[in-house]
């Protein structure tokens, strides 16, 4: 009889997962039981709290690593952490991410390289430094959080929408070079998703327009995504268990967008 397929006991890690979307990914692996390696920035003592209380409510260990996904070795440091810990890594999303928002010349080039490094060039570390013990097992999951800015433009995004058209790009690459492995690699590209990162860009907007948080959220949401709602961190998590399921084992080298129909107009 075959075995049923299930995440239980597989060993995650989630960039960025101290909170927003990647801390959704976490806890939905979590809840599938997976084992999850948390990194991100945070004050360490909440960071500590936090890890043991996904442990105590998804019954699954979550360890924590501090790696600045800014610096390549420290991004494959983070992987080699979970191999050294759990013997391997089975699921990857790279998820951190930064925004800064400038018309082209006016964006200072400083921003730029971080940017890049954090939104683009962290995802190629890891995937390097995470794939060949993937292969060697014959099933890997890698997941990257590129945006509705990986397949369309917004100005005054320079920098972030080169990095998530690159992330889309990077996926494809490495979904074909992988693609008789056992290991898939593809891209969610959500809209507008309430978190931190936005909330900062909703505040400058009600700031620069004379509106209430609430009058700048709408009109956010009602420029760019037809549904007129934020996606939620519950629906990429979900979308990632998916992917990293038996039934999107064929699934190799796409880029979902998740965005309220954004990318259809
Ligand atoms: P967020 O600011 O809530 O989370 C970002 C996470 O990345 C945090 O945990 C932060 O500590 C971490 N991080 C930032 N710089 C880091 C670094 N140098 N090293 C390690 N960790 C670092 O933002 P979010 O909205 O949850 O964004 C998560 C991802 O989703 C990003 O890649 C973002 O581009 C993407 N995204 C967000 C939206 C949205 O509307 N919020 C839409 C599309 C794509």
């Amino acid at each position: 009889m075959q075995e049923t397929f299930t995440l239980k006991g597989k060993r995650a890690v989630v960039t960025g997962s101290t909170s927003g979307i990647g801390l959704g990914i976490a806890r939905a692996l979590a809840a599938q039981g997976c084992k999850v390696m948390l990194n991100g920035f945070g004050e360490p003592e909440a960071i500590e709290t936090l890890r043991r209380a996904l442990e105590e409510e998804y019954g699954t260990e979550i360890a924590y690593n501090a790696a600045d996904l800014s610096r390549a070795k420290e991004c494959e440091a983070l992987i080699r952490d979970a191999e050294n810990s759990w013997g391997g890594v089975d699921i990857l999303v790279n998820n951190a991410g930064i925004q800064h928002v400038a018309p082209v010349e006016d964006f200072p080039p400083e921003r730029w390289d971080a940017v890049i490094a954090i939104n683009l060039s962290s995802a190629f570390h890891t995937i390097r430094a995470a794939l060949p013990g993937m292969k060697a097992s014959g099933y890997g999951r890698i997941v990257n959080i590129a945006s509705a800015h990986g397949l369309v433009a917004s100005a005054c995004k320079s920098a972030y929408v080169a990095a998530k058209h690159g992330v889309v790009g990077l996926t494809k690459v490495v979904a074909l070079e992988n693609a008789e492995t056992g290991v898939t690699c593809n891209a969610i590209c959500p809209g507008w998703v309430l978190t931190a990162l936005v909330e900062k860009q909703i505040h400058a907007r009600a700031e620069a327009e004379n509106l209430s948080v609430e009058e700048a959220s709408r009109h956010l949401l009602s420029e760019k995504q037809p549904s007129k709602r934020f996606t939620t961190v519950d629906e990429l998590g979900e979308l990632t268990v998916f992917l990293c399921g038996p039934a999107a084992g064929n699934i190799t080298g796409a880029s979902m967008p998740v965005d309220g129909g954004w990318t259809a107009q």
